[in-house]
């Protein structure tokens, strides 16, 4: 297989044309083979379907459920109780969500069905990139790190999903076939602390720099973060390959003996990368300097990532930043087929035999109705935003997956997506409505303040502070640099401006709801909120920045208001 990629990757495509041709008959088979692996489920013996594997039939017979729902059964599975709840096969094995858009980690059914999607969508969406973006024979820098695995009470593994996936054998051998080999060792990406881990990815990069083709990471936050601490720990990365010893910082013995066998003395290496190093301005462009190889990075870019795209540009110059797939814990959905178009204008392209999809309308004409009715993959309309539904062989059957995605166009007959954004209302006090796309404009706005001073937002989160009635929008900027008290103004007066929900303004107009308020904070707040995460159990590679903190989540508001630089209140309404 190896030496024909080629031939492998055209064999890909193939397979790809032709189901995304007969999108909607793959559609059918896919449910029908989903029902009937799991026909004996007691949910699905319940609901009265008698063996029928019909469109018409499961939407008329199974409900619409979002994972609170599914909870009772979820319950029984972590117990350890064996019989047949939600799949054929008793579940074994969970995944954890990150559970940070919602505050709290989910548990949710897992087999090696899973790896079928997520080996299938990333050799195929490889197949694509490399026709216009071709990798050969290189080496891959993977952000990526592995927590360890644990038990429930009733016995059942429980795993990150990156855990699941990046652990497996099927994983490695599928970045093999595709000639993206992980340099980093697996003692490094399973290490048990993600700051050695992040340490040693930079390392291992820097020693094979000119084999290195491509960089990856889940979600493209990895790369602000891992080229924040470059910035802070070059000198030290440059000694160890100097001296041929591994820095003391790093105490984990497997992880010693792993960097011993690649790490030898190259002082010429490290007089190079030192120049490099001294040679930048504000680190622009330092990741083709280090990888003069790389072709391109890739990691999700798109909702919540968008944020970070101005700080990965910075440091990945003229390099391509290509967003990658779309999916959840729960299953993949689609992937980026057009890896040149920017990741602002990026849309997924759905796979019709990983899952069972259903879209219900958002449009204003359907949400006038009270119960809109899903529509079928192949039924959805150019233009229409809509709430996605997934139907997965691990005992998800019309689960509301929880985000909101635009169908931009199709491939053959498969529908293209554009993420919007996490589903329902992020801020709300009263009658207002702000999503958390109206959350990320604002900050967009913000940021177009501070650009003038070329200062940048770093990240950003918010609150309702309902201790003094009526109650006002607080929101958390982590900014680069110091701006002027007028800019920071104006900063504040933008963010107010840009939420322009009705509920909101006429609220503000009335004194319903008091003016918003810019929190100003520390440099490095984030990466506090970040370890703090990481320290309750959550998955580095996984974790997103919660865009709203509830005050339930005393930690949270504690680490922010404690780094409290500064405070603005909005005149925009004055
Ligand atoms: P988790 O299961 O915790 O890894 O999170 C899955 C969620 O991440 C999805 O439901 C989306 O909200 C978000 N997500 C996944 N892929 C993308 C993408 N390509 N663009 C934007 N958000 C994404």
């Amino acid at each position: 297989m190896l030496e024909n990629l080629e031939e492998y990757t055209d064999k890909l495509i193939e397979e790809f044309e032709a189901i995304s041709k007969d999108a909607e008959r793959v559609q059918r088979e896919t449910l029908k083979s989903i029902l009937e692996d799991n026909a004996s489920a007691e949910y699905l013996l319940n609901l009265g379907l008698n063996g029928k594997t019909d469109p018409e039939s499961f939407k008329a017979c199974v409900p619409l459920v979002t994972h609170e729902d599914l909870l009772p059964y979820i319950n029984r599975i972590v117990d350890g109780e064996k019989s047949s709840i939600l799949t054929g096969k008793p579940i074994t094995h969970l995944v954890l969500s990150s559970g940070t858009t919602k505050g709290k980690s989910k548990y949710i059914p897992w087999s090696e069905t899973l790896l079928d999607s997520v080996t299938q969508i990333l050799q195929t969406a490889f197949a694509f990139r490399d026709r216009e973006l071709p990798i050969k024979n290189g080496k891959c820098l993977s952000i990526v790190y592995l927590s360890a695995q644990s038990q429930t009470k009733g016995g059942l593994i429980v795993g990150t999903i990156a855990s699941h996936v990046v652990g497996s054998k099927r994983y490695f051998e599928a970045m093999a076939a595709i000639k993206s080999e992980i340099c980093s060792p697996l003692e490094v990406i399973s290490a048990p602390d993600f700051q050695q881990a992040m340490y040693c990815h930079l390392l291992c990069g820097l020693i094979f720099r000119d084999e290195i083709q491509l960089l990856d990471a889940l979600f493209i936050h990895s790369f602000v973060q891992v080229f924040r601490t470059f910035e802070q720990v070059w000198e030290e990365l440059c000694n160890d390959i100097r001296e041929g010893v591994l820095s003391s910082r790093i105490t984990i013995p497997s992880v010693r003996t792993a960097m011993s066998k690649i790490l030898k003395p190259d002082p010429e290496k490290a007089n190079l990368i030192h120049k490099i190093c001294t040679g930048l301005n504000n680190w622009y462009g330092v990741i083709p300097e280090l990888f003069p190889n790389a072709k391109y990075l890739l990691a999700i870019a798109t909702g919540s990532m968008e944020a970070y795209l101005p700080s990965v540009r910075h440091y990945a110059g003229e390099l391509p930043v290509v967003t990658n797939d779309y999916g959840a814990s729960e299953g993949m959905v689609a992937t980026n087929l057009h890896p040149t178009v920017p990741a602002e204008f990026a849309s997924y392209t759905v796979f019709p035999n990983c899952g069972y999809y259903e879209f219900i309308p958002l449009s204003e004409d359907s949400s006038a109705c009270v119960d809109p009715k899903p529509v079928g993959l192949t039924e959805v309309k150019v233009g229409e935003e809509y709430d996605i539904v997934i139907t997965t062989s691990r005992g998800l059957y019309r689960y509301k997956l929880g985000d909101v995605v635009k169908v931009t166009g199709f491939y053959n007959s498969t529908p293209e997506l554009k993420f919007i954004r996490r589903s329902g209302t992020l801020l709300s006090i009263n009658i207002d409505k702000n999503t958390e796309n109206d959350l990320r404009l604002a900050a967009v706005a913000a940021s177009k303040v501070l650009a003038q001073e070329k200062l940048e937002v770093v990240d950003y989160t918010s609150h309702i502070d309902l201790s003094k009635e009526p109650g006002h929008y607080v929101i958390f900027l982590e900014i680069n640099g110091k701006a002027s008290e007028e800019v920071f103004g104006e900063c504040c007066n933008s963010l107010e401006k840009s939420f322009v929900d009705p509920g909101y303004t006429s609220s503000r107009k009335v004194n319903n709801i008091d003016p918003l308020e810019l929190r100003v904070i520390r440099p490095g707040t984030f990466q506090k909120i970040f370890d703090h995460f990481i320290g309750m159990g959550a998955s580095a590679t996984q974790l997103k920045t919660p865009r709203c903190v509830p005050a339930t989540n005393t930690k949270v508001i504690q680490i922010l208001n404690d780094n409290v630089l500064s405070k603005y209140i909005s005149t925009a309404f004055n």
